[in-house]
């Protein structure tokens, strides 16, 4: 068996450390990515070394290569950007999905779906446990991404019934850390950058609303103990912090972290953003034990770091 590793989305933020991590452990790695979101900066470092192979793709068209294993992280993440070209991001989600699981069946590798907890759409449970089949406006402006990851999941689960595909599903919760792009649009990206430049932190709405934030390599540790999972273990699996920040707690956090003394200035509430969130991880903890290890204190820490040097630059 072909034993490289292809991670499409592989140049983006989450892409780019699952590839370093993969690369440190001395796997082959294959990364596939169209650039929309992420760029070669992102993977910088990991371009001269013997492990690592770079493949300008866009996951809407088929892909012919031999490859073992699939971590599927390809399309635009934020908000932002999403609905930025929205007919683009269902393609990639849908298009794409078919793409990789066809490519999967033919080579017979085991593959990874980097769903969301958008599948939860505004959650009338909280927190959320798989089990939640969600609420969500499937005409709205967040839907392109939504239902697109709804799709996909429908696709890997179909594709595992229909075709017995080895399919592992995990639901990633909002997750932050170095090498999110200054113009991410994303909350922890958006404030921190406008801490570091003395201008006012933008909150949407009254800033009443919750988000649970992970630490990037605790998400990555997490992927990487579900792709190990037993055969027949499909998830879907929750992964995130279950630590729970109203925006304005966020806010004020990054002020303090930063010793910035910028203002707070609200904005209109986007449509259909979620009023709460947060992971129910017991399925984490009993079949990967799983559980993350940073506080969002702790996160922030090497997060702003980073921004200082992307700002200085
Ligand atoms: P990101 O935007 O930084 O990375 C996405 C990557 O996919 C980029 O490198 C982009 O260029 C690439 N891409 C987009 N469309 C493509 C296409 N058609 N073909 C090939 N490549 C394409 O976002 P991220 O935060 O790194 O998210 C990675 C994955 O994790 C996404 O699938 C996202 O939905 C999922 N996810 C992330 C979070 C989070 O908080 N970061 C939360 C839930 C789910
Ligand atoms: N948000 C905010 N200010 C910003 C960017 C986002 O108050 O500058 C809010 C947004 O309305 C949402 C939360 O922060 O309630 C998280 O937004 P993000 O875009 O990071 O992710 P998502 O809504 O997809 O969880």
């Amino acid at each position: 068996m072909n034993d490289t590793i292809m991670v499409t989305g592989g140049a983006g933020f989450v892409g780019s450390h699952l590839c370093e991590r993969l690369v440190q452990d001395q796997h082959d790695v294959l990364c596939v990515d169209n650039l929309y979101t992420g760029s070669r900066q992102n993977v910088r470092g990991l371009l001269g070394s013997r492990y690592f192979e770079f493949m300008r793709h866009d996951v809407t068209f088929p892909l012919y290569v031999e490859v073992g294993q699939i971590y599927n992280l390809a399309c635009p993440a934020s908000p932002v950007h999403y609905q930025h070209d929205p007919v683009q991001t269902t393609k990639t989600s849908v298009h794409g999905a078919i793409n990789m699981l066809g490519l999967a069946k033919r080579v017979k590798a085991r593959i990874l779906q980097a769903s969301t907890s958008e599948v939860y759409g505004d959650p009338a449970v909280h927190p959320q446990p798989e089990g939640y089949w969600g609420n969500v406006n499937p005409i709205g402006l967040r839907a392109c991404y939504d239902e697109g990851k709804r799709c996909a999941e429908t696709l890997f689960f179909d594709y595992h019934r229909q075709h017995g595909l080895d399919i592992k599903v995990v639901r990633i919760f909002n997750t932050y850390g170095p090498r999110m792009h200054p113009n991410d649009g994303r909350v922890v990206s958006n404030f921190i950058v406008q801490a570091l430049r003395g201008e006012p932190i933008t909150i949407f709405g009254d800033g009443q609303q919750t988000r649970s934030f992970c630490y990037v390599d605790d998400l990555v540790e997490a992927m990487l103990r579900m792709m190990k999972t037993e055969r027949g273990f499909t998830g879907p699996v929750n992964v995130g912090n279950p630590g729970e920040y109203t925006m304005l707690e966020l806010a004020e956090t990054v002020l303090a972290l930063t010793r910035s003394r910028s203002s707070l200035v609200f904005k209109p509430l986007p449509p259909d953003d979620p009023r709460q969130r947060r992971p129910d991880i017991e399925v984490a903890r009993q079949a990967l034990g799983w559980q993350p290890t940073v506080t969002l204190r702790d996160g922030l820490v090497p997060t702003i770091d980073h921004f200082k040097q992307v700002l200085a630059a």
